[in-house]
């Protein structure tokens, strides 16, 4: 391939390359896009259901403290001091109810926040005895009525969601609360998936239930000096280290989830990020999934484009290549269509030229012959011409007018034969068509023919219908009948005596000229090749070859065949030619 056809291909292939690889990494993101959508929607459907089983725990756990608000009992106790045996009854009152209620622990908590009586008296990290007036939902409590406040615990060091509610005398004075705490270990394992983590984070971002221990207790986002001071006062996550989780946004998906980079416990990670906030409590459900099909959706989905792309430039490649093929032999085609016809014009002039010599050479031959032929009657003319002198001096006339009359005759003779010469050396028109008669034609060819004739004497046996009317030029199928006669007469020469016969006849409403000899006939491997232009098995000089394939081309013109074949002890050339009946001589009968 030359070097500027190569480089035109790669200019060519290069950006339609780059056009493909572009068009993949496209088609790899829009992919991308698509599964991370989804998978966002897929996530936010998950966090509603796990938000619906965290406000049901909640919803059923809030009535508890309300209800025992009411009893008349724990209210009476909050009213005096009460007496070793009286607070014993309440821890088991209080631990009875907490064991039907399926909660974690119930408090029983004095205006001045000192828990009276807890469900779990019986443990060392009973509640009784401590102070928990500094805790939230006491002090809302108080002020509000009710409170709830999520919170490790003081004494346990067990993490828990408090609800509290106020207690109150027929005056509606503050006499102390009841306290519920629900723990979530339970809801922590039943969402215990090793492919997702789901977190909880409070008001201020800090994760305080995940299902992933590892999660817990870290910052979302960074704390203000004010947080630190009331985190220290609540003692809300006591003693726990507070660990900021380093994260970045990469991509924000719809509104509650985006692609984030994660420094999380197993390192640094791509997560899908989707969140819920729950109005009610102002804590926000966490879902972190890692995005793995997504980056395979975007991976097949870009070998799918790019696969698509190359077939299609492929094919365009194909079509291309088709294009210049077909012009190309379109081309060729019109190419050799070109050749052909230079070809064909060269071999008719160069035909032409060969008809006009082979009647030329054909003319010199005769030439030759009749220049002997002319000598002859000349010298004969020349002593009559000596001796018709001597009788006019001598004054016998009477001998004299005889010897006239035969200088006349032999005259008359030459004139007949150079009329002859002169008309067979023109070109004659191809197209002409006179009304001539056949056995007429013969009649002339013989007699251009007779000093040849004369010197073989062979016998002539002529059996010629007469009138042959048909159509032609009749110089050139004199022509045709010499070259006939002449090709007879030479094959036959050695023969003794050399035998020639022509036979004229109608034959299924054609002339049929026959012109056969007793020359040994044509050699079985050379009938096929008689009529070929420049086929003689004459010597050198004497043969053109010519002669037939100059007839041949003769009697097609006008409309007639000429075939050579064998017969009895020679050649035998039939020629047919169409009968012309448009001046049939009337029946006269
Ligand atoms: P040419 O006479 O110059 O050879 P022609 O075309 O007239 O060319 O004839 C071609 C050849 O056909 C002759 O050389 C000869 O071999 C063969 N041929 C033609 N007429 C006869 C015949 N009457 N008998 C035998 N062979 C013939």
């Amino acid at each position: 391939m030359p070097s500027s056809r190569r480089l035109r291909l790669v200019l060519l292939l290069l950006p339609l390359l780059v056009g493909v690889l572009l068009l993949a990494a496209l088609a790899g993101r829009q992919a991308e896009r698509q599964a991370l959508a989804r998978e966002a929607a897929q996530a936010g459907e998950q966090l509603s259901l796990y938000a619906g089983t965290l406000r049901t725990l909640i919803d059923r756990y809030q009535t508890l403290p309300a209800v025992l608000a009411l009893d008349p009992e724990l209210r009476a106790a909050l009213q005096q001091p009460l007496a070793a045996e009286r607070r014993q009854q309440l821890d088991r009152k209080l631990e009875a109810i907490n064991a039907a209620a399926h909660s974690s622990s119930l408090v029983l908590i004095d205006r001045d926040g000192l828990a009276l009586a807890a469900s779990n008296w019986r443990l060392p990290t009973s509640f009784v005895g401590h102070s928990y007036a500094f805790r939230p939902y006491f002090q809302q409590a108080r002020r509000q009525g009710s409170g709830r406040f999520y919170a490790v615990g003081v004494t346990s060091s067990v993490p828990g969601y408090f609800l509290s509610q106020a207690v109150r005398d027929e005056q509606g004075e503050f006499l102390g609360a009841v306290v519920v705490k629900l723990e979530f270990p339970g809801l922590e394992q039943s969402w215990s998936s090793p492919a997702e983590t789901i977190l909880v984070s409070d008001a201020r971002g800090i994760v305080f239930i995940a299902n992933q221990p590892a999660w817990r207790y870290r910052q979302l986002q960074p704390l203000s000096a004010a947080d630190h001071a009331e985190l220290a006062a609540s003692r809300q996550y006591d003693r726990q280290p507070l660990e900021p989780l380093q994260q970045r946004t990469r991509r924000e998906i719809g509104e509650h989830a985006r692609l984030a980079e994660v420094d999380g416990p197993q390192g640094r990670r791509d997560y899908l990020w989707a969140s819920l906030p729950l109005p009610g409590e102002g804590w926000t459900l966490h879902l972190l999934r890692q995005p793995q099909s997504v980056a395979a959706a975007g991976r097949s989905a870009a070998m799918a484009a790019a696969g698509a792309a190359l077939a299609l430039l492929f094919l365009l490649l194909w079509l291309q290549q088709r294009r210049r093929l077909a012009r190309l032999r379109a081309h060729n085609q019109a190419e050799l269509e070109r050749m052909v016809e230079q070809r064909t014009a060269a071999l008719r002039t160069a035909q032409d030229g060969l008809v006009q010599a082979a009647k030329l050479a054909a003319l010199g031959q005769m030439s030759a012959a009749l220049a002997h032929e002319l000598n002859q009657p000349l010298t004969a003319q020349r002593m009559h011409l000596a001796s018709l002198r001597l009788l006019l001096d001598s004054g016998r006339h009477a001998e004299a007018g005889q010897a006239v009359q035969r200088l006349d005759a032999l005259l008359e003779r030459m004139a007949a034969l150079t009329g002859h010469l002169k008309t067979f050396a023109r070109q004659s028109p191809g197209g002409l068509r006179e009304r001539l008669d056949l056995a007429h034609v013969v009649d002339q060819a013989l007699q251009l023919l007779e000093p040849r004739l004369r010197q073989l004497r062979p016998e002539l046996q002529l059996e010629l219908a007469r009138p042959a009317w048909t159509r032609g030029d009749a110089i050139r199928l004199e022509q045709v009948l010499v070259n006939l006669l002449r090709n007879a007469l030479d094959a036959s020469a050695q023969q003794t005596p050399p035998r020639l016969a022509v036979h004229l006849a109608a034959e299924d409403g054609q002339w049929l000229l026959e012109v056969c000899d007793n020359g040994g006939g044509i050699a079985a491997e050379h009938l096929g090749c008689v009529f070929d232009p420049f086929f003689t098995t004459k010597p050198v000089g004497e043969g053109l070859g010519l002669g037939l394939a100059v007839s041949y081309g003769i009697v097609r013109e006008l409309g007639g065949s000429l075939s050579a074949g064998n017969r009895d002890a020679g050649a035998c050339f039939s020629l047919r030619l169409p009968i012309d009946p448009a001046e049939e001589p009337p029946c006269n009968q």
